[in-house]
């Protein structure tokens, strides 16, 4: 089968690779739709992975059902998690999978292959099957929007709140949908490309956007918010950004880091101090995984309008050089292998 392999250091190389078979136990995939996904810009960027298949928002449908021949039908659109608990440490024991110990081992597209391939062969228990209003495309925005909809449960948002997003990227702009969605009265949203700035309105679940760099922008947060937001939701990771957010909290304000940063970040903790600001984190997802296929099922997550642009293997590379410029207002670009 084709696949795109990490070949080298910002190089991905379209290659003939051995299809996975079928084993009367695993799921063998036909892939239909696959998202590119900011995680996967920085091992591109790192280049260390040589060989890997990355790809783990995608969709697909079924060649052989293996273990679950009785609930799966060949041709059956399905997605899947792309994760690989292990099933034997004591988060897993306890039915809390996503705290898997083991959970970096053999991660799909990840550490182990991925779905930027014509097949992928899946753990039974992770395969999700699709309903029938869910499109291919959207299906890939399932995994995305687990993730920022984890962010949005676990900071708290509820009616009525004031709620700072950082960052036009898909993240951010799910963060966005679903503090709406969570009834938040004013959503304003700070981004430093112009052009994913634009997008960011034209999405439709942000009320105002900010210019990242501008040097006013504390007290036009602070105006514009009416004295300052209940939460702060950080989908860049980076130091000025966050500690723009801090400056942006009302006292007792909450802020939820999502951005993804190797680097120590120096924050701000005499402002956080003085403003009483209770931060978290947010990683990946748990049930929020299948909530979100309800969400969209119930048409109350719409995702589609998120995708920018859709591609074959061959264009990956030029999507990876697009995606990480700055210099466009793509978002979420998906590969049709
Ligand atoms: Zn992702
Ligand atoms: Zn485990």
């Amino acid at each position: 089968m084709r696949a795109v392999c990490l070949d080298d250091k910002r190089k991905l190389a379209v290659a003939e690779v051995t299809t996975p078979q079928a084993d009367g136990e695993k799921v063998l995939i036909k892939v239909s739709s696959v998202g590119i996904c900011g995680s996967d810009i920085h091992i591109w960027e790192q280049g260390q992975r040589k060989g890997l298949i990355m790809g783990h928002e995608f969709s697909g449908t079924v060649v052989d059902a293996g273990a679950l021949k009785d609930s799966l039908s060949i041709g059956d659109r399905v997605t899947v998690l792309p994760l690989n608990p292990c099933g034997e440490c004591e988060p897993c024991k306890k039915g809390n999978s996503k705290g898997c110990l083991n959970a970096l081992a053999a991660c799909p597209g990840i550490t182990a292959p991925g779905a930027y391939a014509d097949y992928y062969l899946a753990r039974p228990d992770m395969v999700r099957k699709l309903p029938d209003n869910i499109s291919d495309e959207e299906a890939t925005l399932i995994e995305p929007s687990a993730v920022a909809l984890r962010a949005i449960r676990m900071a708290g948002v509820k009616p009525g709140d004031k709620v700072l997003v950082a960052g036009g990227g898909v993240i951010g702009l799910l963060s966005a949908a679903f503090a709406r969605i969570a009834g938040a009265s004013y959503i304003a949203l700070t981004e430093a490309n112009p052009l994913r700035g634009e997008n960011a309105k034209k999405m439709g679940d942000v009320d105002e956007v900010f210019d990242g760099t501008d040097e006013q922008l504390v007290p036009k947060l602070a105006q514009a918010s009416g004295g300052g937001f209940d939460y702060f939701i950080d989908c860049v990771g980076i130091a000025p950004v966050i500690n723009t957010g801090i400056m942006a909290l009302k006292k007792g304000g909450k802020l939820m880091l999502l951005g993804i940063n190797y680097a120590p970040v120096p924050i701000s903790g005499l402002m956080a101090v003085i403003k009483e600001i209770e931060l978290k984190g947010s990683i990946g997802y748990d049930q929020e995984f299948d909530m979100v296929i309800n969400l969209m099922s119930k048409q109350i997550l719409k995702t589609e309008r998120f995708i920018s642009d859709t591609i074959g293997l061959d264009g990956v590379q030029a999507a990876f050089e697009k995606l990480s410029s700055g210099k466009y207002p793509d978002v979420k670009i998906i590969i049709k292998p």
